[in-house]
This record gives structure tokens, C-alpha cells and sequence, in this order.
């Protein structure tokens, strides 16, 4: 999908810490998955954070205002579970985009069981009193939303979060479940091919500027074509080079 973009909503913050259990916040620990998978994503879409600190305060209802009026495509409430219990839980929308949201729950838990996760639940929950979704983070989106509790905290499922690498590896999961049901590609800043030809004056001098040059040729083999980055880096080195001489 072309210019997706995606809201990242870190549950909590500041004077709202979430749950607290074996001496963490979970305000905390939402903020380090949050931010991995901000870095991983941004360079396959665009990503807005609702915060990227521990001392931002906003309410569930602001953070889906804010994921509504970003254009975003999809709204991302990172949370942690706590009141006892083991694995993940995945709550998606009853309502907006409901299928959307619910074949997404369905492959972030493989992921998450990829990781070795147990399912605790993957439901939507409704409030049938007032017909809506009973979380306010979802009630108020306007567009595919999403809240991941990956591990309980209370209890002996802490093993799973107890390591910034373990949250991360969590975020990895979250983040190529995103990549994968949305079928994003890395966005490539520039090819070898537009560098050159600012550089040059034609396509066709680019190519041979590159298919005669050996240090390129080889590079460009190695890589098979694919990491236009390193490639595109090169380029612009050896034709400085070139000039200098
Ligand atoms: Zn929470």
C-alpha cells in the first residue's frame, strides 16, 4: 500500500502509569515498544506518535483524536496486561473497519506466538448498554484501530517483557505484522539511477557511468540490486572522487 501511514499510541504516560507490577510502569515499557517499532516502520510509511516520552499526558480519547485527525490508516494502542493471567491479549474494533481490524488481531497473534506467546484472548469487546466499543481507545477512532497487550505483568508472564530485548522483540513482531497484512515496501530514498542523473546529464550516461565503473560493478553485484542505499552512497563517492581528480 502507497502512503500509508500509522498512528502509534503508547498507553499512559506521565501521572498515568498504567499497571505497575515487579517494580515497572507500564507507561514505561509501552513507550520502549512504541518507539521500535516507530524505528523500524518509518522507513516503510509514515508514523505519528501520539507521545515519545514518559512525562506526556493524554487520554485514551485524545490519543484516537489525534490518530483520527493525523490521517492515519491505522491506529496502534501499544498496552500491557495486569490483573493475573498468561499471554497476549489482542482487542480489535467491533465496529470501523471491524474486518480490517480483526484479520489483523488474527496475524499479529501467529506472530506473537511465533515468539512464543500464548493466547490469552483476541476478541473486540462491546458495551452493549450503550452499543460501542467498551474501550474508549477504540469507541473514539475513526479509522482501524488496534490495542496489543502482549504479556501480563503480575504475574509469572513478566518473563516475557522482563528485557528491553524482549520488548523489542515484541515490537519486531508488532511492527512485521503491520508490513506484512498492509503489504508495505521500504521506501527507498533515491536510485543509483536519480542520483546519477543529477549528477550527469542523461540516463544513458548514468548506466555507463555505472556499468564501466569496476568498484561499482562489483558492488553492485554483491548486492544483488537491492540495497540501493549502499549503492547509491557509493556512487556519489566515486563520483566526487571522479571530480576531485
Ligand atoms: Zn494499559
Amino acid at each position: 500500500m502507497e502512503n500509508f501511514k500509522l498512528a502509534i499510541i503508547a498507553g499512559h504516560g506521565d501521572k498515568d502509569s498504567g499497571a505497575f507490577a515487579n517494580g515497572v510502569d507500564e507507561r514505561d515499557i509501552n513507550l520502549v515498544v512504541a518507539k521500535e517499532m516507530e524505528r523500524i516502520l518509518c522507513d516503510y510509511c509514515d508514523v505519528i506518535m501520539t507521545r515519545t516520552d514518559n512525562d506526556t499526558f493524554l487520554t485514551p480519547e485524545q490519543c484516537a483524536n489525534i490518530a483520527n485527525n493525523s490521517g492515519a490508516d491505522l491506529a496502534w494502542h501499544v498496552h500491557h496486561n495486569a490483573g493475573g493471567g498468561d499471554g497476549f491479549d489482542i482487542i480489535h474494533s467491533v465496529f470501523i473497519e471491524s474486518s480490517e481490524s480483526d484479520e489483523l488481531a488474527k496475524l499479529l497473534a501467529i506472530k506473537y506466538k511465533e515468539l512464543g506467546q500464548n493466547e490469552h484472548g483476541v476478541y473486540s469487546k462491546w458495551n452493549s448498554s450503550y452499543n460501542e466499543n467498551y474501550y474508549a481507545a477504540l469507541r473514539h477512532s475513526e479509522i482501524t484501530a488496534l490495542i496489543s497487550e502482549f504479556a501480563f505483568m503480575d504475574s509469572l508472564d513478566f518473563e516475557a517483557i522482563d528485557s528491553e530485548y524482549k520488548l523489542k522483540q515484541e515490537a519486531k513482531a508488532s511492527a512485521e505484522t503491520i508490513i506484512e497484512f498492509y503489504g508495505l515496501q521500504k521506501e527507498i530514498p533515491m536510485t543509483w539511477q536519480e542520483i546519477l542523473i543529477g549528477c550527469l546529464d542523461s540516463p544513458e550516461e548514468a548506466i555507463k557511468f555505472v556499468d564501466t565503473n569496476t568498484e561499482i560493478a562489483k558492488l553492485k553485484s554483491d548486492l544483488g540490486d537491492l540495497d540501493y542505499k549502499n549503492l547509491s552512497d557509493l556512487i556519489i563517492k566515486v563520483y566526487n572522487y571522479g571530480k576531485e581528480q
